[in-house]
């Protein structure tokens, strides 16, 4: 009998060229040769075996009992092996190491359901038939590995128990890999450079992973992590997905990464690249998450899920809306899109319904061929964030993060009913001049004037606009788009802002906010009107609404110069009253200094509450009608150092 001759260079298939350095250069078949041929039955071909009339089953039960001996010899490198089973085995021995199947390959299913690794598994480049890998509630007390192997059909892990390392690296399958529900890894697990061929999915759904968890470079049709424990880091960087991304209800304790831990450096690997949807809802990560230079070709999910590290999504590109709502970014959440496209829709959209941002940055593109981001907030808490439009700096690289520069630009944003905690509006008052709207997206917002002919324009405007705005017409503009229903919503988010104003010690906001406030309101009232169930209410509502309505002549007291101009106004109107009624009532004029006199007497009865009787005037209608303008006079007096005293106060 002489030795098989079996040896490492015919180790060498033609799909594994180039990998096979997990076996030792010196590695050759210890087993005799079958009589008459240079190999043992192990490394016979398949039709060799038959025409020596080898079964199958031989083969596999000698395999069966050299386990359940324990000191036969388990080294089956580069073995032609037919389907295998060894399901429910304990795999044990005492003169090898390791279970070695590397560059091995089976006719028909591996099937190591049920069994327990006392050993390593060694699969290496292993090359399973149709039928695929069943591992099913399999412990695995020692490392695991099936770098680079093949596999026909699927990897069944469920309910899987790896307490060593495992390696899936480089593996390639044609249908799903299946390690969920209740899989638990309790050290490292690789699988970079992973690839499904076809419509499969690299399901992990349920999966916890104790150690860290290396998924670089997949290229996978769909990802399923769906209520996954990630007790460890884990990377998910440079990844392609065909389909969808599931991540619903996953939990991450460490950081994760999709995509580049730094932004401001060049990525060697290309960026992550997912094509269905991204799904991150009921998610809880309790580290830094960051989804840097990902390409998402579809919606991206981040709903209801709570935040406690930073989350980035640094120059990622956008291809349809994202979702927040419901989230709590509890650090910080920074979003700097690199390139936006879509050809259904004008703008992007960063949805945050019920959102809550402790703080970060949330920035527009810089290249001007790409759509800009509408980051839109309705029932949100939003805290010191910084909203940017940035420009790249000359012809440098975009996708490194220190090429643009920011400036403060609320351009694309827009707020309804949304609570302020330390949030600035000071860097925004030229992109809120002239209508100070947040809740309503105005691409066309204008800027402060700035050249000499935009300041004579400015002039022209406001001759007028003063007695446009003193008549309430130019303001009762914004609100006509709204219905009813909307303008207490409205009042909401105006005095929600004007509260987060008054809080970062913004005056100039404030005001503005409060009469937007107030003018919200003051068209609840009118609306009012038409609801009115009985004329006692209607009268009632007819006269809040007047009060309101005059009230907003003079700003709701916040222009103290619109007070004092109402004033002067007031003092003029009385005195063509007293002239008009003089003459009627042949009443004499008095200082009797012509019609001047009417414009004295008139200032007069302003700063004045009652006249002496019968000092100037004797008409007893005339005499009322002072009486009037002093009450009047006083209430002006008193708006007058209220509006005064209330902005030192704020
Ligand atoms: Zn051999």
């Amino acid at each position: 009998m002489s030795q098989c001759e079996c040896t490492f260079s015919d180790l060498e298939s033609p799909g594994h060229r180039g990998e096979i350095e997990n076996v030792p250069p010196t590695w050759s078949c210890s087993r005799d040769a079958v009589d008459g041929e240079s190999q043992c039955k192990y490394h016979l071909s398949n039709k060799k075996r038959e025409k020596l009339g080898i079964p199958e089953h031989e083969i596999q039960h000698e395999i069966q009992s050299a386990i359940k001996s324990g000191n036969a010899s388990l080294d089956f490198v580069g073995s032609n092996l037919p389907a295998l089973d060894l399901s429910g085995l304990v795999i044990t021995s005492s003169t090898d190491e390791a279970l070695d199947l590397r560059c091995a390959k089976t006719n028909g299913k591996l099937d190591l359901s049920d069994a327990k690794f006392n050993i390593p598994l060694k699969a290496h480049l292993f090359e399973s038939g149709r039928g695929g890998i069943d591992i099913r509630d399999a412990e695995f007390r020692d490392k695991v590995s099936f770098y680079g192997s093949r596999v026909k059909g699927s990897f069944k892990g469920k309910g899987s128990h790896f307490k060593g390392e495992a390696d899936f690296s480089n593996a390639k399958l044609t249908n799903s890999l299946n390690l969920h529900d209740s899989t638990k890894f309790e050290d490292l697990v690789k699988f970079k450079n992973l690839k499904i061929v076809s419509d499969g999915s690299f399901r992990i759904r349920g999966a916890i992973f104790q150690g860290r968890c290396l998924a670089r470079e997949i290229d996978v049709p769909e990802v399923n992590c769906i209520g996954t424990k990630f007790r460890r880091e884990v990377k998910f960087s440079s990844i392609s997905v065909d389909g969808d991304f599931m991540a619903e209800k996953a939990r991450f304790d460490q950081d994760v990464d999709f995509g580049d831990s730094d932004p401001q450096k060049y990525n060697h690997d290309g960026p992550s690249e997912i094509c269905g949807i991204t799904d991150f809802s009921d998610v809880i990560a309790e580290r830094h998450v960051n989804f840097n230079r990902v390409l998402f070709r579809d919606e991206l999910k981040i709903t209801d899920s709570d935040f406690y590290g930073k989350v980035q999504l640094v120059l990622p590109s956008l291809e349809n809306h994202v979702t927040l709502s419901g989230s709590t970014f509890d650090r910080s959440l920074i979003i700097k899109p690199l390139y936006c496209k879509n050809s259904d829709h004008n703008l992007i959209e960063v949805e945050c319904v019920n959102t809550h941002i402790n703080e970060g940055i949330l920035a527009q593109p810089g290249n001007e061929h790409s759509k800009n981001v509408h980051y839109k907030f309705q029932d949100s808490t939003i805290g010191n964030i910084n909203f940017y439009d940035t420009d790249l700096i000359g012809d440098q690289n975009p996708t490194l993060l220190q090429c643009y520069e920011f400036n403060h630009s609320i351009k694309y944003v827009t707020f309804w009913k949304t609570k302020f905690g330390n949030f600035d509006f000071a860097p925004y008052h030229a992109n809120l001049h002239g209508n100070w709207n947040i809740h309503k997206l105005d691409i066309n917002k204008q800027l402060e004037p700035k050249t000499i002919a935009d300041w004579g324009k400015q002039k022209f405007n406001l001759l007028r606009e003063i007695p446009a705005s003193l008549l309430d017409i130019r303001e009762a503009g914004w609100l006509a788009e709204y219905d009813s229903t909307e303008y207490s919503e409205l009042e909401q988010t105006y005095r929600l802002a004007k509260i987060g104003a008054v809080e970062s010690g913004n005056n100039r906001a404030s005001s503005e906010f409060f009469i937007k406030e107030l003018d919200a309101r003051t068209a609840q009232y009118s609306s009012f009107q038409s609801r009115a169930e009985d004329r006692v209410k209607l009268i009632q509502y007819w006269s809040q609404y007047w009060v309101y309505r005059s009230w907003r002549t003079i700003r709701y007291s916040e222009s103290a110069l619109r007070v004092f101009s109402m004033a002067f106004v007031t003092v003029w109107v009385f005195a063509i009253i007293y002239l008009i009624t003089g003459n009627i009532l042949g009443s004499t004029s008095p200082y009797d200094a012509g019609s001047i006199g009417y414009l004295i007497f008139s200032f007069e009865s302003f700063v004045t509450l009652v006249h002496n009787p019968g000092t100037t005037v004797d008409s007893s209608w005339i005499r009322g009608l002072t009486a009037i303008q002093g009450f009047i006079g006083a209430f002006f007096i008193g708006l007058f150092v209220f509006s005064l005293t209330r902005t030192v106060h704020r």
